[in-house]
């Protein structure tokens, strides 16, 4: 069995491309382009050159001292807190941007929730000197303010979504409406391994830059590549699918993916798609999705704005129907707490997503041999307002 992707676009029976006819065009150019595009030795010389210089990276591996005492085992995290915009998004929009230019394309529309993945567009759209619109949901405008300002700051047009429950699912529909209407000169940054074939797949091949890090850092501090566990959230997936890319054949290696359980995993509050989530399309791509029985997209919650997505990439579904991956679904309590513990054990203030998987360390035990690598997908700067109410600071 293999976990990556096979040459149909497919994650054993996840993935393809569920599109309307008249977004075939645009998916059919990238799928095309793609691989051919990133094999470039220019392209490669491009991208490495900015992940380096613009980016900061390689981010750290950092050995958490005070964390692995308390937990007995060896706890690493990666470090994708400190990249440029403050998470890994940024990976992938660089990435994207760069393919965008490739094909000629000089104008870029995305989707947004919390706006992690607008902002981390509209920087690289202001990087390359390309118009840059961004859709988001009304009720997300509201509630993201300084994200919606950055993204203005940064020259880009943020355009409301009203209809439906008007967040992010919405705001997916107006881009690919964006972009059935301009097939010619517009590409679409998705911002996670979510969305029709080729999407997932290019997403988690500039996302694994993360692995391919962590493996010869790795070596340098413990003499071996191989970690015992890579544990990450899971919203769609694409920090997960960057941590684990160069791992996913060497089963092992062990592939803990964490999922929000929200209010609990049962509490109809919840974004523990992979449990509660049945086969069905989202977004292009046939996946585990939460939905009623009838088929309809349900709300899902977290107090992580960047974990709320009611699918998961079709790659982790794949990871979760075979059991690659260990899925476990922490509350948003639990993550609170192993948060609030990361700034007094370590001195460094994850985001909420990122708390989520530091979670794992108090819902598992670990042997004092184990290296144990997390995956600080982003810094908790947008969140401190979260915390601070949370915890009655
Ligand atoms: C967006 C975001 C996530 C969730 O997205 P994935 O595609 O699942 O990685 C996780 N952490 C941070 C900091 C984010 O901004």
């Amino acid at each position: 069995m293999t976990y990556n992707i096979n040459n149909k676009g497919y994650y054993g029976e996840f993935g393809g491309a569920y599109i309307p006819e008249m977004l075939y065009p645009n998916v059919e150019e990238l799928r095309q382009n793609y691989l051919k595009v990133m094999a470039e030795p220019e392209f490669q010389e491009e991208f490495n050159a900015l992940l380096k210089d613009y980016v900061g990276r390689p981010s750290p591996l950092y050995f958490a001292k005070r964390l692995s005492e308390k937990y007995h085992t060896k706890i690493y995290l990666k470090r994708e807190d400190l990249n440029h915009t403050g998470a890994h998004k940024i990976n992938n929009t660089i990435g994207q941007i760069l393919m965008a230019k490739r094909l000629g394309k000089h104008r870029i529309i995305a989707e947004t929730g919390a706006g992690q993945h607008g902002v981390a567009t509209a920087t690289v759209c202001a990087l390359m000197g390309l118009e840059c619109i961004v859709y988001m949901g009304e009720v997300d405008i509201a509630r993201q303010a300084p994200n919606v300002a950055r993204m203005k700051m940064l020259g880009a047009t943020v355009v409301p979504a009203l209809s439906g429950s008007r967040t992010l699912k919405d705001a997916t529909n107006e881009a690919i409406r964006d972009w059935i209407n301009n097939p010619v000169n517009t590409h679409y940054i998705i911002g996670s391994v979510v969305g029709p074939h080729p999407y997932p797949d290019m997403v988690a091949r500039f996302q694994a830059i993360v692995s391919e890090e962590i493996k010869w850092q790795l070596k340098e501090k413990e003499g071996t590549a191989k970690p015992d566990y890579v544990v990450a959230c899971v919203g769609g997936g694409s920090n997960a699918a960057g941590a684990f890319y160069h791992f996913l054949e060497d089963t092992e290696v062990k592939l803990i993916a964490v999922e929000a359980a929200g209010k609990g995993v049962h509490s109809g509050e919840s974004a523990a798609t992979s449990i509660l989530g049945k086969e069905g399309i989202i977004h292009g791509s046939k996946t585990l999705l939460m939905q009623t029985p009838d088929g309809q997209i349900t709300e899902p919650y977290s107090i992580s704005a960047g974990l709320d997505y009611p699918g998961v990439g079709p790659m982790h579904a794949h990871l979760y129907k075979s059991g690659r991956a260990e899925f476990i679904a922490i509350t948003d309590n639990d993550a609170m707490t192993a948060g609030l513990e990361l700034c007094k054990k370590e001195g460094i203030i994850p985001a909420i997503e990122s708390s989520h998987a530091l979670a794992v360390f108090e819902h598992k035990t670990f042997k004092p041999e184990d290296i144990v690598v997390v995956s600080l997908s982003g810094r908790g700067d947008k969140d401190l307002e979260t915390y601070i109410d949370h915890f009655g600071l």
